[in-house]
């Protein structure tokens, strides 16, 4: 394979997949490779393993806009999600582009020559591939390790304690009493999960998370499938589910008090009678000011009905032998702990970038359409929405790129770069108030308070924006090399 390639792809996970078959049915001649740092494809979808992982997004907005979604689940296993994802690498021929074992170390811009040198670590090895344009899709956290608060006297534990990041293939926890620390969409994943064998599953959180009930399968969906053909189908239940979306959040920041007794009384009816609803699962903030959780079927709610699963509504004080000591002074028995308790954020896989020799520290960058860089020539990036599915903004950052490659084709442009406004107030990127977002988000790019700088959280502003909106928006600054590039 050559060491020269029109675009450069970093990551092999559902964006990086997505933007290759994008890319690739745009431009069937231009050369494209996906650098991999894993030695498999898939990212989260293959990375994480534990009991029940599912999405909680349903599969007619986190599938791709170009592969129906045809499985009559709406909520779907990790495993199918993946075999998903590999059947779109497979049958477009992308899985033969992807260099697996190739952890993207830097990035840096020559504009004399208009392109990008990286460097990758392969094996012991450091090998460099150049490109025109740089695309990358390494998603928004480390990969070597989830977070973990330090839990006072954790040693005394005599049982396993897992991050949900790291679960070991032979855990056996038939007949044991678990503890899920944690209140996210993981922990609510995991404890209706775990009582398939355990003997009793407790959800340990600090303070309760909008959850809410919804059906595993979506009828509609499915009879659409059947009457449209599944293209069709597909596209009128994609738009159903974006519009219900919108609706919902639009409705949770505009009258949040709607619907906070809304999903109480919805709650209600799926607990036992008597269920003290508001100690464990009235949140103290608004509905998506943090991510709301689905549960499929109410699977978490029944599993408490039948005394299989508990929630406790407290702080750990500490571990002993056999258990967790509670700020309120009860001792909570366990055999083995979960720490469900989130994830590291990783802006650009790690990679570090540098324009013309000069390193770029990115809180100082602004995030063009939230998803390019100030600063940044012919640099591309896939992050998705907190408030709808990942893959609904992904697909609108390939198409966007499509038609930037085209505009600068036509043109005869070998650069592209989003020109930083000193007018424009800074935002934070990622505009969520929970604690993994909070840790870090100051190492991220910033947004602006206005467009094209402003974080787009509404898909169908983002279709008018990438699908339809100018490129050359007088934002962008295009520029042509005279230098000859020896390919
Ligand atoms: C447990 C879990 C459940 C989720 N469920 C949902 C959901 O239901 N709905 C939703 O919208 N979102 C969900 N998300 C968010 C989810 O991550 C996205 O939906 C989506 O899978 C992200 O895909 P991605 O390809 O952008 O990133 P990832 O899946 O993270 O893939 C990134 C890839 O890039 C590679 N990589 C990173 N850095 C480098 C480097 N320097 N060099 C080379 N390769 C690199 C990684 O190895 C990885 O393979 C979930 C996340 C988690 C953790």
């Amino acid at each position: 394979m050559s060491d020269h390639v029109d675009v450069l792809i970093v990551g092999a996970g559902l964006s990086g997949v997505g933007a290759a078959h994008h890319i690739h049915s745009a431009f069937p001649s231009r050369t494209y490779a996906i650098l991999e740092a894993r030695e498999s494809s898939g990212g989260t979808w293959d990375l994480f393993r534990y009991p029940g992982v599912r999405s909680d997004s349903d599969m007619q907005t986190l599938g791709y806009r170009f592969r129906p979604w045809t499985q009559a689940k709406a909520i779907a296993d990790g495993p199918a999600i993946l075999d998903y994802i590999r059947d779109t690498a497979a049958e477009a021929g992308i899985d033969r582009h992807i260099r697996y074992g190739h952890r993207v170390i830097s990035a840096s811009w020559s504009t004399e020559d208009a392109r990008w040198t990286v460097e990758v670590r392969h094996g012991d090895d450091t090998v460099r591939m150049t490109a025109r344009f740089l695309y990358l899709c390494t998603g928004y956290y480390h990969y070597d390790g989830g977070y973990q608060p330090e839990f006072p006297e954790l040693a005394k534990f005599g049982g396993p304690v897992i991050h949900p990041q790291e679960w070991p293939e032979d855990l056996d926890y038939a007949g044991k009493k678990v503890v899920v620390i944690g209140s996210g969409a993981t922990a609510v994943t995991l404890v209706p999960a775990m009582t398939d064998k355990a003997e009793h599953v407790t959800m340990l959180q600090r303070s309760p998370t909008y959850i809410v009930a919804r059906p595993g399968e979506d009828k509609l969906a499915n009879q659409l499938r059947r009457l449209l053909g599944d293209r069709l189908g597909y596209m009128v239940t994609r738009w159903k589910n974006v519009a219900l979306a919108t609706l919902i959040y639009q409705l949770s920041r505009r009258r949040p008090g709607m619907i906070r007794s809304f999903i109480r009384k919805t709650t209600v009816p799926l607990l036992p009678p008597g269920y003290d609803v508001d100690t464990h699962f009235k949140p103290r903030y608004d509905p998506w000011d943090q991510r709301l959780c689905l549960v499929p079927d109410g699977d978490l709610f029944r599993a408490i009905r039948h005394g299989k699963a508990s929630v406790v509504t407290d702080e750990v004080a500490g571990f002993t032998s056999s258990g967790i000591r509670l700020k309120s002074g009860q001792d909570l028995p366990a055999d083995v702990v979960v720490t469900a308790t989130g994830l590291r954020l990783l802006a650009f896989g790690g990679i570090g970038l540098s324009v013309d020799g000069r390193e770029i520290k990115l809180p100082e960058t602004m995030a063009y359409k939230g998803m390019m860089l100030s600063g940044l020539p012919n640099f591309v990036f896939t992050i998705g929405y907190t408030n709808a599915s990942w893959t609904l903004k992904a697909d609108l950052v390939a198409e966007y790129t499509v038609r930037l490659l085209r505009h600068m084709d036509r043109n005869g442009y070998t650069q592209c770069v989003p020109v930083a406004d000193p007018d424009v107030t800074e935002r934070p990127l990622l505009d969520f108030a929970a604690g993994y977002v909070q840790r870090t988000v100051h190492e991220f790019p910033r947004a602006g308070s206005r467009q094209p700088w402003q974080l787009g959280m509404s898909y169908a502003n983002d279709v008018v924006l990438l699908r339809h909106g100018k490129i050359d928006d007088g934002t962008l600054r295009f520029t042509k090399t005279h230098k000859r590039v020896v390919a």
